[in-house]
């Protein structure tokens, strides 16, 4: 009597195993994720705000470990005392993204529409005039937004905004115009003068969220944010900084992107046109798109057709 219930609970399971493996079944299913250019599954953004003259020194300190930032910039304050130069942003930023900061620095949830509206597309329209491309990625000043400012935002070319809200995690945001970043570079050490323990505290955090982000094997996105001028001219800080600098430096697994950048390329991904059988795949950008199917990596070229049936 054992011997049969066994013999029928395996013939049972035979039949559920095969059931579930059915291609006809399993095709609707299959899981599709995102992989970054390359294949690779971590991005890292490096996000700077305000244009202090010691910007010059965060972007000779990426130069040198091959990072890539992005800078948002406030327009009206450039040439003024301690703030970059109008005549030294296209050179100084080659190879990394200017961004808009607003005109002005306000709080933007105090302004009316009009006046949110004259800030943005005042600070990009500059920006733009000075660097010689679109310029289309923006950070909130001090953070400061509502659904009100992001209405205001909607529509003036503004792909993505960033927020100080960090997240402390690694998943791209659900609002591009609400992008919440992963953790202010060095945590919130040296907020406060003269307290070493806190310092070393915060600095341990945010060591535990960058090596957390080494080590995950998830799709991982870290957005590190800060200022240049928090360094001021503290060697400590500055150590610090390229510390962290050659900690995320030449990993092969990290696509280094601007904010921009990574943002056309998730929208390139998430304008893959799949058959219904998922056998075929178009992608109608103008970037090789990486991704998995099935356990699977496959990446198909700009315009083109590719046939991804196992
Ligand atoms: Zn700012």
């Amino acid at each position: 009597m054992k011997i049969a219930v066994f013999a029928l609970a395996l013939l049972l399971s035979v039949f559920i195993t095969h059931a579930q493996t059915d291609p006809a079944i399993a095709k609707s299913g299959i899981p599709i994720e995102m992989l970054f250019p390359q294949g690779k599954s971590k991005a890292l953004i490096l996000s700077y705000d305000d244009g202090p003259i010691q910007d010059r020194q965060m972007v000779a300190l990426m130069n040198k470990y091959k990072l890539i930032g992005t800078f948002h910039l406030n327009s009206n304050k450039l040439g003024t005392q301690n703030y970059l130069t109008k005549a030294e942003i296209k050179s100084l930023f080659a190879g990394h993204e200017v961004s808009v900061h607003t005109a002005n620095h306000p709080s933007l949830s105090t302004l009316s529409k009009i006046d949110v509206v004259y800030e943005v597309v005042e600070d990009r329209k500059e920006l733009e005039r000075l660097v010689e491309y679109p310029v289309r990625g923006m950070a909130y000043p001090f953070g400061n937004n509502n659904e009100a400012v992001v209405d205001a935002i909607s529509g003036l070319g503004i792909e993505y905004a960033r927020t100080v809200d960090d997240t402390y995690h690694f998943k791209i945001p659900e609002k591009f115009l609400q992008w919440h970043p992963t953790i202010h570079q060095f945590a919130k050490a040296y907020f406060v003068e003269g307290k070493p323990d806190n310092d070393k505290k915060e600095l341990e955090r945010f060591y535990q969220v960058i090596d957390d982000f080494l080590s995950t094997k998830e799709l991982a996105v870290l957005d590190v944010w800060g200022h240049s001028w928090e360094m001021g001219d503290n060697t400590v800080k500055w150590d610090e900084t390229e510390k962290f600098f050659k900690r995320v430096a030449n990993n092969p697994s990290i696509h280094y992107t601007s904010h921009i950048d990574l943002v056309d390329y998730i929208k390139a991904y998430r304008n893959l046109k799949f058959s219904v059988e998922k056998n075929i795949v178009y992608n109608p950008s103008s970037m090789t798109v990486f991704f998995k199917m099935a356990g699977k990596s496959y990446s198909v070229l700009p315009g083109k057709m590719m046939d991804v049936s196992n």
